[in-house]
Parts: C-alpha cells; sequence; structure tokens
C-alpha cells in the first residue's frame, strides 16, 4: 500500500475556472467572481451575509475584532483545536479559556463551558470537530442566558449540519475553511458569515483594512477612509475562480468521502464491538460531511504502535491535536492550569486515517487492509 493522508481533489474544471480568472482584468477580491461565489454560498447554505477571507484562520481574527473582544476579555473554547481559534483571541490580549470535551464526539461539552464562565466572558467559541455538529441548542441558550457571542469555529463543516441547519450559520458568526486539508478547498482561503446585519456591517470594515471602501464601491458615500481597526482579509478572485470549481463539485466530493467512510466504519465496527478501538459517535442531530475518520485506541502505547505499524505499511494515518493547554506556548508563555483529562486522553489515543475522494474506488480494500493491520497489532 501507499496511501497518502490527504490529497486535494483538483482536475480540469478547477485548471480551467482558474486559467479563465487570470484572463481577466481583476485579479483582487470582491470582483464579480467572488461576488458570485458569496451569492451562492449565501443561497446554499441560507445565511444573510458569506464574505470570503484570505483563510478561517482570518475570518476568526475578523470575528473578535468585529466582536470588540479587548484585553481582559476571556472567550472560552476546547482547547482541544487548532492554533487558529486560540491565536485570534490572544492577538486581541484577551484570554482562551479552556474548556472539556465530549469523549464521545471530541466536542466541547456545554456543561464543562456552564462551569467556566465568569463576568469578564465574552464569548464562546465551539469547534465542530472533523464536520459533527456540536450541541447548538445547548450553546445558544448558554449564549442566551449570559448574554454572550457565540462564534462557531466552522473550519472543517463546509457541507455539514446540524438539525438541517448549515454549520457555520447557527452562531453569531461563523468561520469556513478553504484550506487545501479541508473537503472544498481555494488553496488558502475562508469564509466569515453571519445573519446579524449589524455585524455584517462591521464586519465588511474590518475585512476592508478598516475602512468603507465596500460602501464606497456601492456608492453609498462618495469618498472612502479610515473608519475603524481592520486588516486585509480579501481573498483574490483568482482563488475564488478555484473555489467555485470546487463548490460545483460539492456533491461528488460528498459522496465519495462518505463511501470512504463507510467502508471504514464497515470494516472497523467488528473491532469496536469487542473494545479493542472506539470509533467516533454521529449524534442524532448531526449529519456530517465525512471531513475525517477516527478512532482512538485504549491507551496511548498502543496508539503510538499501531500509528507506526500502519505507516510502516504503507498508510500514512496520522494524530492530531495536541492540547493548547499543554503546548509550550499555553504553559509557559499564557500559564495555563486547565485540568482536562478527557482532552489530553483522547489527544493522546487518537488516530485518523487517510480520507478524501481519490481513495473510494479501492475504499473496501483499503478499510480492510487497515483493519487486518490493526488486528495484528492490538489483540495480540
Ligand atoms: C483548518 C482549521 C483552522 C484554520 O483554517 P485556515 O483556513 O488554514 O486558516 C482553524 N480551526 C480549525 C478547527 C481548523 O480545522
Amino acid at each position: 500500500m501507499d496511501i497518502p493522508f490527504n490529497q486535494p481533489y483538483i482536475g480540469e474544471e478547477e485548471r480551467s475556472s482558474v486559467a479563465e480568472a487570470v484572463e481577466q482584468d481583476i485579479l483582487h477580491g470582491d470582483g464579480p467572481i467572488s461576488e458570485r461565489v458569496q451569492s451562492f454560498l449565501e443561497g446554499w447554505l441560507q445565511v444573510d451575509h458569506a464574505f470570503l477571507t484570505t483563510s478561517c484562520t482570518h475570518a476568526l481574527e475578523m470575528a473578535m475584532i468585529t466582536l470588540g473582544i479587548e484585553a481582559g476579555d476571556e472567550v472560552i473554547m476546547p482547547s482541544f483545536t487548532f492554533v487558529s481559534t486560540a491565536n485570534a483571541v490572544v492577538l486581541r490580549g484577551a484570554n482562551p479559556v479552556f474548556a472539556e470535551i465530549k469523549p464521545d464526539t471530541l466536542n466541547l461539552d456545554p456543561e464543562a463551558v456552564a462551569e467556566k464562565i465568569t463576568p469578564r466572558t465574552k464569548a464562546i467559541v465551539p469547534i465542530h470537530y472533523g464536520g459533527v455538529a456540536c450541541d447548538m441548542d445547548a450553546f445558544t441558550e448558554l449564549a442566551e442566558v449570559h448574554d454572550l457571542f457565540l462564534i462557531e469555529d466552522a473550519a472543517q463543516c463546509v457541507d455539514a449540519y446540524y438539525r438541517g441547519q448549515a454549520l457555520g450559520t447557527i452562531g453569531d458568526i461563523g468561520c469556513y475553511s478553504f484550506h487545501d486539508t479541508k473537503n472544498i478547498t481555494s488553496g488558502e482561503g475562508g469564509a466569515f458569515l453571519t445573519n446579524d446585519d449589524e455585524i455584517a456591517k462591521r464586519g465588511e470594515i474590518v475585512r476592508e483594512k478598516g475602512t468603507n471602501r465596500s460602501a464606497f464601491y456601492r456608492g453609498e458615500v462618495d469618498k472612502y477612509s479610515w473608519v475603524n481597526e481592520g486588516s486585509s482579509y480579501i481573498q483574490s478572485d483568482v482563488l475564488a475562480a478555484l473555489l467555485e470549481a470546487q463548490l460545483g463539485k460539492r456533491d461528488e466530493i460528498r459522496r465519495k468521502r462518505k463511501e470512504v467512510w463507510d467502508a471504514y466504519r464497515d470494516a472497523l465496527e467488528p473491532l469496536a464491538e469487542c473494545g479493542l478501538i472506539e470509533l467516533q459517535t454521529i449524534p442524532e442531530y448531526a449529519d456530517p460531511n465525512y471531513h475525517l475518520f477516527y478512532l482512538r485506541t485504549n491507551t496511548p502505547e498502543e496508539r503510538d504502535e499501531l500509528l507506526s505499524a500502519l505507516k510502516k505499511s504503507g498508510v500514512q494515518a496520522t494524530f492530531h491535536y495536541v492540547p493548547l493547554h499543554s503546548s509550550p506556548y499555553g504553559r509557559n508563555t499564557l500559564n495555563c492550569k486547565a485540568d482536562l483529562p478527557v482532552t489530553q486522553r483522547c489527544s493522546e489515543t487518537l488516530i485518523r486515517l487517510p480520507l478524501y475522494p481519490q481513495l473510494a474506488d479501492q475504499a473496501e480494500l483499503i478499510a480492510n487492509f487497515v483493519r487486518d493491520v490493526i488486528s495484528r497489532n492490538i489483540s495480540n
């Protein structure tokens, strides 16, 4: 076997879409292609405002600036997440507060979040791990009761749903990633989503270097100038063209990813039933996008052995996040004292398997091969 961990699913559609975009006179962002993609996202996701951004990292930064997160504020999030969730808060001089996750989905635990709320708390940032929805009714209620902003780090969630509603469109702001490790890609890219007109108005300014240039282009003001803090978060039309071609293939991408996911599930379920490994739970409210397939071993030692056995047999499986509270920056600079045993344990026992559309044709073969490697390395 020779199975890389990830491969972007790029073909003729993407190549010709980018080539056409380069032929146009407009290469900067918010040109005709970006406008088309943004309108498409608004219709498809049923969200009032979608802004393409340079990345999800930047969409998260935009969210913190737009909501006025500042020094001394606290923002509750999982420790089991990508650094960008926390960096967006740290860059404002505010404090990320890490709360525990649930062992069945690795998603933020609403009860653990409730315990971390203080008078300084301004926002909650759930991430939907692997495109599997968090318990959004619980977070929406917490945010309402305590008057907090709810920001969804929906980086992994394009085409994933909570009770039929697109992830990223439920909180005050949702942030998507189109990085080439995600289901739908523009190489680098992201989106900032909101249903709140006021947030959209402020976000548009933050995204345009703190100016009202967007209003100027629409003819609403006769000159534009510096009106707020901001930065440059607008994605080029050339990348939007790549994204547009990918979005056109969204059903095919989802179907093929599901085939691979289902094959892993079918092959590994018997091992899970014997208690040799644990598989991801999909709650009844979640309709996932098959962003990733993971399993957990019973001990960290088993995980490390299984990872190297899989690699030796040519399957580039991999671990995932090192919890942020126990990272060098978290411990030494933020001085995190959080005690998060579930987070720690899950991080140390997790293995992600290769999952992308190109594997669909041999899904069963690969899944059975992986099952055999696991059986050999865990049961004895
Ligand atoms: C990928 C990812 C990000 C960062 O996305 P970029 O577009 O690469 O900036 C942020 N948060 C989570 C949970 C992610 O998976």
